[in-house]
Formats: structure tokens, sequence, C-alpha cells
């Protein structure tokens, strides 16, 4: 390889968001669908994203975020993308609806660009995986492995942010060039959201307007909603300095203009053509769903 990818790793839990509640969201639409609701998957994308940042879901300031980090991409300082999380892909288990695919979906759906995220990658519950104070370690190798097959490890210009950085990372790190300068610790973000209905989110999602269109999803909802509240409580309050990813913000793109050779100042120019929102309506495109990823998810359910 002539010279090391440009490759940003996020992590999801506590560093883009506080995202307890769409395992709840995820229980739902799966159970939904498995009765024989069809739910519109890019319509469900949609409306979660607008819910998760009303609510504060997903980090204050994270559209200047991804805005930041879609510009690098476009502007070809950052080559890849990944999300690196402990969450379980239970799509990968045949559901349709997984907090880390949705979460990975948000995110591309924000930056206007179905290929932002460039790989998702999950717990393995198979692998065997070594903690650290109850916490799985994540593979320090396996992003880059998965991206450039065969190639050796070269993470000397690649940036983790994780609110767990290092420890999370702390597989064999002796020939990937990794040094403390390629994690960026973010504080952990957790919120306790005001009170709001799932159930009534879940009939939006639904796209129904009371529970009599869903009789035999009552039962669940109640159950899914009893348990969201318990847990929710135990969460504080929003106490996030909104300006912390902003400071993130800045010291990423610091990061991808010295290893790209460029001044932080001189700002992206858009070699790319990039498809503008604008375009995504006009063409009816909200999000493309990639073969790769959701082959299940398809129209066309087999
Ligand atoms: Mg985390």
């Amino acid at each position: 390889m002539a010279a090391p990818p440009r490759i940003l790793i996020l992590d999801n839990d506590e560093t883009t968001g506080s995202y307890h509640l769409l395992f709840y969201i995820e229980t739902f639409l799966n159970f939904a669908e498995q009765l024989g609701h069809p739910i519109d998957y890019n319509k469900t994308i949609q409306t979660l994203a607008a819910f998760c940042l009303e609510t504060n879901i997903l980090r204050p300031g994270i559209q200047r975020f991804i805005r930041e980090v879609a510009r690098l991409k476009r502007s070809r300082r950052i080559d890849k993308i990944v999300i690196y999380t402990n969450q379980l892909n239970v799509a990968e288990e045949g559901f349709t609806y997984s907090t880390p695919l949705i979460i990975s979906d948000i995110l591309s759906y924000l930056a206007d660009d179905p290929h932002f995220i460039d790989i998702l990658i999950t717990r393995d519950r198979s692998a065997f995986a070594p903690e650290i104070r109850g916490y799985v370690i994540k593979d320090i190798v396996r992003p880059f492995s998965m991206l450039y097959p065969g190639k050796q490890p070269d993470f000397s210009k690649t940036l983790f942010i994780d609110d767990r950085a290092f420890i999370p990372y702390a597989g064999d790190t002796s020939s990937t060039n990794t040094s403390a300068k390629s994690f960026i610790p973010i504080k952990p973000y957790k919120n306790k959201l005001p009170y709001t209905s799932v159930v009534e989110l879940c009939l939006t999602l639904m796209n129904v307007n009371n529970m009599t269109d869903t009789e035999e999803l009552e039962g669940i909802l109640t159950l899914i909603n009893r348990e969201w509240i318990l847990v929710n409580e135990e969460y504080s309050p929003l106490n996030d300095d909104p300006s912390h990813l902003d400071d993130i913000t800045k010291k990423l793109k610091q990061f991808y203009s010295r290893v790209s050779n460029v001044s932080a100042a001189a700002g992206g120019n858009h070699p790319q053509r990039h498809q503008t929102r604008q375009n995504q309506q006009q063409t009816g495109i909200e999000i493309t769903v990639r073969q790769t990823k959701r082959r299940r998810y398809s129209s066309s359910k087999t």
C-alpha cells in the first residue's frame, strides 16, 4: 500500500449518543414485523433520526460533527469511516431491525450520504472475547483487516473516538503503528430521556394512529414501555457540555489535516459528486440500502 489509509473509527454508546431506548424500539419493530406488520425501513430511519436529535438521544453537536466528518470524507482527507461497537447485531440472527444498524444508518442519513459509514463492526457473539473489568476488548486489527484484507495493519493515520479509548482497543498493538495520538479521549455521554411514550413512538413508526389497529401487539407494547421506564430511571438527566463534541470535531479536523499535509484552515474542496438532500428528494431516494449489508431488507422479501 502506497500510503497508510486515513480511517476514522467511531464507537457508538456514550460516544455519539445515549442509545438505550433504541434497543426497545428494535425489539418492538422486530416483533411487529414477525406478526406481519410491514414497516418501511427508510421511513423508520428518518423518523428516528428526527426523534433522536430532538430528545438528545444523539449527542448535542452531532450534526456539526457529522457535517465536518462528511466534508473531510468528500474532500478525501478521510478514506474510510468505521463504526466499531460492542453492541450485538441481531440482524445477523435473522431480524430486520438492529440497534447498531439503525445508528449507522441514522448517521449516514445525517451526513446526507448513504455510504458515509463504510463498515459496521459489532460484537462477535461466537468469538472468544477477552474482557477488561467486564468490558469486551475490541480487537484493534479487525477494522483494518476487514477494509484491507491481507495488508499489514497500519493505524498511523487512523483516529479512534471512543469514550473508553485505549482500554477497549487493548489488543495487540505492537505492529500496528498506534500511539496515544491515535485516540481522542471523549467524555462519556449518558442521557436520561424526558418521559416519552415509547408506545406513541412505536405507533408512529408503524404509521398507525391507535392501539386498536395493533391489538396483538398491545401486550408487547405495554411490556416494552414498562421495562423502558425502569431502565430510563437508572440514567441521570443530560449534563453534557454541548461544546464538548465541537472540541472533538476541532481536534479531528486538525488530525486529518496534519496526516493529509494540508492546512486545517484551508477548508475542503469537493472533488466528488455529492448527492444533496434536494437531489435525493427529487429522485425519491432518501437512504440507499446497500445490498451487501441489507440483503434481507429488500422490498421483495422471500
Ligand atoms: Mg462506548
